[in-house]
């Protein structure tokens, strides 16, 4: 690892848009960021970046050198950094208008979770647009979000104009298989693109569920204030090797599948955190329903294919996800393995993995393959305020309400350098477009008209915050 790609460079370059002379800025046609966001979400859709997880995908760098032309036809100079051959990663730095605040930091990423295209209404790779939609693999997750991004960055370069905050905006690699690659590397090897970044906003969060009330429904914009962390976990159990026709009381697989039983078996206690308390606080005080423990389904019903995530957020949770053992019909292997992903509320890391190694048993050793950190952040102070009131001043009437994120973003990367990440891609939707079963989902697709709200909600927040 630590290969650069051509266009990379170590230091950070930023851009002085004001240094643009008039000519420059006059030479540009003016188009505003809605009028171009459709076409950019399509062309990236277009662009195939399954990350498989195993290295065998395209990568992103076709995604990243689009960026970059994308950048360069306005007169900015991204940097692009490979962390492997074919994993790029693209970094562009812009000046705000007050350099002496603390800087901010927006983020997406290029790749995208393979599609199974048989299971699809349409190609995933064609960006076919129906119903007013873009359809396709990362029209939810997120290239969606990397268009709003980079539209409104070409028309901070075209017009001359700057964000509030100096603002680093990175389209990374390999978020889908937990940004090794991508957030997590250039954390590691280049955090100077984040020197004096305090915050960062990016994905799954900022979309908006329609709620029944007594007066009929309402708009509520699911800000993400914190995120779960996660643990993938390998169960190895071991036993004795042996003919298939000799009684074996120390078999692997049998000590395998009891662990696993145990684990499937184990109620998690439910504990609610400072985001989902207020989250279904608030939901009950919209609706009328209660948000008391014993009588929450109700509750959790009205916010549609979103209430997955929530129900995500209730407790600590652990799921068997692959098994492995055995190589022939007559042999009793000495081994058997199992992956576990689990998934930890904040603070709960350590008394999570002391119950799953406690419910493992003796003969079961617990490895951990991969963790990262859970993250909080308050539902309150100047950024938030900015981002609820840039979604207010497009939707008069919704209401803005945290919540916590059941999965993992490249936010908890750059919460190891101390930055509050916040999830904010800001999409008013049609209320029957279940969106949130999308992430990941099959026929993923985005309203044309929402990617125009959040190209105008992003621009509006990135000036103002
Ligand atoms: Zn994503």
């Amino acid at each position: 690892m630590g290969q650069e790609g051509q266009q990379g460079r170590v230091r950070g370059h930023r851009h002085t848009l004001a240094g643009m002379s008039h000519d420059d800025a006059d030479a540009q046609p003016t188009v505003a960021p809605e009028e171009e966001v459709a076409r950019i979400c399509a062309d990236l859709i277009r662009i195939d970046s399954s990350n498989y997880g195993d290295g065998s995908g395209p990568g992103e760098r076709k995604a990243a050198e689009y960026v970059m032309a994308e950048l360069a036809e306005v007169g900015l100079e991204g940097t692009l950094l490979e962390s492997e051959p074919g994993r790029a990663t693209v970094v562009v730095r812009l000046e705000g208008e007050d350099p002496s605040r603390p800087g901010l930091a927006v983020h997406g990423h290029l790749d995208v979770v393979p599609a199974n295209a048989t299971d699809w209404q349409v190609d995933p790779f064609a960006a076919e647009e129906h119903d007013g939609c873009i359809w396709g693999r990362g029209a939810v997750d997120m290239k969606d979000m990397d268009a709003m991004i980079l539209a409104n960055i070409r028309h901070f370069a075209r017009t001359g104009t700057k964000p509030a905050r100096d603002t680093t905006f990175a389209f990374f690699a390999d978020e889908e298989a937990g940004g090794v690659l991508g957030s997590h590397w250039l954390v590691d090897h280049h955090p100077q693109w984040f020197e004096g970044v305090t915050e960062a906003v990016s994905e799954v969060g900022g979309y908006s569920v329609t709620v029944p009330t007594p007066q009929g429904q309402q708009r509520a914009y699911l800000l993400q204030t914190a995120e779960k962390g996660l643990a993938w976990l390998r169960l190895v159990a071991h036993g004795r090797a042996g003919h298939g026709s000799v009684p074996n009381d120390d078999n692997a697989i049998v000590r395998l599948a009891a662990a696993i039983g145990r684990i499937a078996a184990h109620e998690w206690p439910r504990e609610y955190i400072a985001s989902v308390r207020e989250l279904l606080d608030t939901l009950s005080t919209m609706t009328g329903l209660s948000s008391a423990d014993a009588d929450l389904e109700p509750l959790l019903a009205t916010l549609g294919g979103a209430q997955g995530f929530v129900r995500g957020t209730l407790r600590d949770t652990a799921n068997v996800t692959m098994l492995d053992s055995g190589y022939k019909h007559n042999v009793i292997p000495q081994t058997a393995t199992a992956a576990v992903d689990c998934r930890f509320l904040p603070g709960h890391e350590d008394q999570l993995m002391a119950t799953i190694r406690e419910l493992a048993g003796e003969h079961v050793e617990v490895e951990v393959v991969h963790h990262d950190v859970a993250l909080e952040a308050p539902f309150s102070g100047d950024l938030v305020e900015s981002m609820k009131q840039a979604l207010l001043r497009e939707d008069p009437g919704a209401a803005v309400l945290p919540y916590c994120l059941s999965g993992g973003t490249d936010n908890k990367a750059l919460g190891l350098l101390g930055i509050q990440g916040y999830g904010f891609a800001p999409l008013r939707l049609p209320a029957e477009l279940d969106f949130a079963p999308m992430f990941h989902g099959i026929d993923e697709r985005v309203p044309v008209e929402s990617l125009q709200f959040g190209a105008r909600v992003l621009g509006d927040f990135l000036r103002t915050c």
